[in-house]
């Protein structure tokens, strides 16, 4: 077998990987040195894809309500209440949750069949949650969606200012390129958080949390007071200015510095540094994109650039980096509820009329759907019967859980397209349609500089697996549309996609346009090199950059400032540890979502601490000592709002966060650790342009949780369910199902309790050997079962905490494969192995 050339399943920087076999059903991940995105570099993520493969815990088979069936009596029970659905209540009963991990094929059928035969427009994409308040910036600024440089700027700027990002962990290959070089750029980090990236860099600006908007006003009030506008591309390139302007005349350095709580010199250190090199590019991503006031952040950014004339020229421009490796692909095919298609609008009365006729659509949508926090609210107040999510985990990710959980029970039919079992969405399902997934998908996607890439597969898919757009189409078939979804192969949904784009884009100024792509073969498209939209006409050959000269994609081809001013900048002057704090979620370097994938990597798994909640060490040291501890290992994280918004975290003291911040990683979901999923905790809250939640900002409560009882537990046996303990945590051993656990002093007197654990200490008859050691005075207890292969169930109870601070105890203990002999067997019994 030939490595095969693909793509990341992981992040927006979109690497090229070329997949290589090195044995019966196994693969290695190796950077393609060819590819434009990552010229052969890999992050641990994308380096670990191997890991990620086989067959267990996939979603092999459909379900019904729980029962086996076939794929055909799943498609027409899909399409029966799909239809019913729409014939009792109309065409906005039916919706649609998608992700930023289909593929642009997938995207685009889905879009088609929601928007042109259901009559409606409610399919929204988890891109929602990571970069819809740049897609309003983009709008507002440019008249298009259009990231205007290229990762080759990365190479040639002088300035690299990152503002709410923590780039070196969330896109690293990315970061690596632009820091590797010989002479890496100034670098500027704003982010309220120390992190991994502003380590590197050269000035960080830690900034009290939600003041972007100032700091970037205070800069363009900078740049007029101190000529730094190019005038000449001012007067020849945008419209008339003079409000955005005006609106940001009273931010001067001393009220953004008291705003801002940052020292009034750091400020200016950095707004000099704006003004020295030319060569400038913003990074922005998830910090400045997931807040209450998210659109008018990325507006900020845009002004500064717009009005410096530092815009799609080399080394010089804003750069949104893209959290999905193809929420691009989404945001391009209309994969938003707001939008109708490949760039186009609700408002657009003559696109909606060629978009019908172009697909000859049955029934075509003719305004803007549900937003994704809006669309759960109408499935937990009953307005939406028919759900249908594909490739996403929303129990896990949306904000609110309880309400994303009221929604689902809700619903009367909800649909889940799924690859893997531990996606916590699934206990949701009435119906299960088995999806593929990377390695088994083939496609294309587009990464955060508009770069196509081919992802290819390399797997077969097992069992009733398909590709998601195969599913749609197997439904959209039995709703009676089959001509219309009558597909072969993703080279031809590609280049109708690609034909629809040049129908609508190629009169006017957008720059969305796929030229020659549309006459892609299918072998054309099997061996396409990766390429950046738009696409010139009769050659497959993108455009590296975009507004250099100006022609922006408005109406009157001319770029637009966006006045933004003190009423929008929200400082949280409710944050007053100890009795409330500022809840930041974020990423960890490596895990990717809700842990589906990442989660099969071993590698990955073990290397991330579990679900954990950095705190201040001044903050720690209060809540302490008002719980009267010597010491504290767990704190209870609770939303004031509603009392069932709590989640316990083990805590983990660091400078790193601010007195009044506490940072919680966003991964973990109840399949992985007990009741640790962060979004029981954030309320939802929206950005009124985008609709994007603000993840970054929850005000919540903090306790010290105090436990008596630590364990760790692993077993070879069939034991599927976690110790029933007051917080438990999945460990990765090979060969184990282990946890490690915390219980309270009534849990472990429980009844509950005490059945668990005798039966796990008396299966005598299953094994050689058992050993139970049980110390009072120590407060200790385990047992230990031996089969003929080694340790088959390991027990230790005790009082120290230190047993579940890391897992290397339990890790030294199985990993052997060893029968212990008496010595061993004792030390073993007293967690001294
Ligand atoms: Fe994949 Fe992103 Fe890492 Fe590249 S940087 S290998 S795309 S996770």
């Amino acid at each position: 077998m030939k490595a095969v050339r693909t793509n990341c399943a992981y992040c927006g920087v979109g690497c090229g990987i070329l997949m290589k076999p090195i044995g019966q059903n196994q693969w290695k991940a190796v950077g393609d040195k060819f590819h434009p995105a990552n010229k052969g570099l890999l992050c641990a993520k994308g380096a670990s894809l191997g890991e990620t493969l086989g067959t267990g815990n996939r979603v092999k088979a459909c379900l019904i309500d729980g029962q086996v069936v076939s794929p055909k009596q799943a498609t027409a029970e899909a399409a029966h209440k799909l239809q019913d659905a729409i014939a009792t209540y109309g065409s906005d009963s039916v919706a649609f949750y998608v992700s930023g991990q289909l593929l642009t094929e997938d995207y685009y059928v889905a879009n088609k069949f929601v928007k042109g035969f259901l009559g409606t427009s409610n399919i929204d994409t988890n891109s929602r949650l990571c970069m819809a308040s740049t897609v309003v910036g983009h709008k507002r600024a440019f008249g298009e969606d259009v990231v205007p440089g290229s990762y080759e700027d990365l190479d040639h700027c002088d300035l690299a200012i990152v503002v709410g990002s923590n780039m070196s962990q969330c896109h690293p290959v990315l970061f690596q390129r632009m820091m590797q070089r010989s002479r890496p750029p100034y670098l500027i980090v704003i982010d309220p958080r120390k992190t991994a990236t502003s380590e590197k860099s050269d000035l960080h600006l830690a900034i009290s949390p939600g003041t972007d908007i100032p700091l970037f006003n205070g800069l363009l009030r900078y740049i007029i007071k101190n000529g730094g506008i190019d005038e000449q591309y001012v007067e020849s390139r945008l419209s008339d200015c003079s409000e955005a302007l005006l609106s940001v005349s009273e931010f001067t350095v001393s009220k953004v510095a008291r705003f801002c709580q940052i020292p009034e010199q750091k400020i200016l250190d950095f707004y000099s540094k704006f003004l020295q090199f030319d060569k400038t590019v913003t990074l922005f991503s998830q910090g400045i994109n997931q807040s209450a006031n998210g659109s008018n952040n990325v507006s900020a950014i845009l002004n500064v650039h717009l009005i410096t004339g530092r815009v799609g020229k080399v080394g010089s421009s804003p750069f949104s980096l893209t959290g999905q490796f193809n929420a691009m692909g989404g945001r391009e095919v209309g994969g938003l509820a707001n939008q109708l298609v490949c760039h186009r609008d609700f408002d657009d009365k003559i696109a909606i009329e060629q978009v019908r006729k172009f697909w000859n659509a049955k029934k075509m949508a003719d305004h803007e759907g549900l937003k994704a926090v809006d669309l759960f609210k109408a499935a937990a107040s009953g307005k939406i019967k028919f759900l249908w999510i594909m490739a996403t985990n929303p129990i896990v990710s949306m904000p609110n859980r309880s309400e994303i959980e009221k929604a689902l029970r809700t619903c009367d039919t909800v649909v889940v397209s799924e690859a893997f079992e531990t996606s916590e969405t699934l206990k949701f399902a009435t119906i299960v349609l088995p999806a593929a997934t990377w390695g088994e998908k083939d496609g294309t996607t587009t990464n955060s500089d508009r770069t196509i890439s081919r992802q290819r597969s390399f797997l077969k898919p097992t069992g009733e697996v398909r590709q998601d757009w195969q599913w749609v189409c197997a439904v959209a078939e039995r709703c009676g549309y089959g001509d219309s979804f009558s597909y072969n192969s993703s080279a031809e949904i590609f280049s109708e996609y690609a034909k629809l784009c040049n129908t609508l884009n190629s009169a006017g100024n957008r720059l969305l346009r796929m030229g020659e792509l549309e006459n892609l073969t299918e072998q054309t498209y099997e061996t396409l090199e990766p390429l950046k939209w738009p696409v010139e006409e009769g050659r497959l050959r993108g455009r590296n950059r975009v507004f250099s000269t100006g022609e922006f994609s408005t109406f009157d081809a001319k770029g637009k400032l966006y006045p933004v001013d003190w009423s929008q900048c929200d400082r949280f002057t409710e944050i007053q540890p100890p009795s409330s704090f500022l809840l930041n979620t974020g990423r960890a370097v490596n895990h990717w979502h809700t842990m589906t994938r990442t989660s099969r990597a071993p590698s990955l798994y073990t290397s991330e601490d579990g679900p954990v909640c950095f705190i201040n060490p001044k903050d720690y040291k209060h809540i302490k000592n008002t719980g009267g501890q010597d010491e504290l290992y767990f704190l209870q994280v609770s939303n004031p709002l509603d009392e069932r918004m709590r989640s316990i975290y083990r805590v983990v003291i660091s400078e790193d966060q601010q007195v009044g911040q506490i940072f919680i990683p966003f991964h973990w979901s109840d399949n992985f650790a007990s009741e640790s999923s962060v979004n029981r905790l954030t309320s939802g809250r929206c950005d009124p342009f985008s609709g994007q939640p603000a993840f970054k900002q929850t005000l919540v409560n903090l306790t010290a949780w105090i436990c008596d009882k630590f364990g760790v537990y692993a077993t070879k046996l069939a034991a599927l369910a976690p110790p029933p303990a007051d917080w438990w945590q999945q460990v990765e051993i090979p060969g184990y199902r282990a946890f490690r656990f915390a219980l309270r002093s009534a849990s472990f007197t429980s009844e509950r309790f005490d059945k668990w654990l005798k039966d796990q200490i008396s299966s005598d008859l299953k094994h050689t050997c058992s050993t139970v050691f049980n110390d009072e005075s120590r407060g200790e207890i385990s047992a230990v079962n031996y089969g003929k292969a080694g340790i088959e169930q390991y027990i230790f109870l005790t009082k120290q905490p230190r047993i579940i601070l890391n897992d290397d105890h339990l890790r030294l203990i199985l990993c052997r494969g060893f029968i212990p002999d008496d010595t061993q067997k004792s030390q073993l019994l007293i967690g001294n192995i």
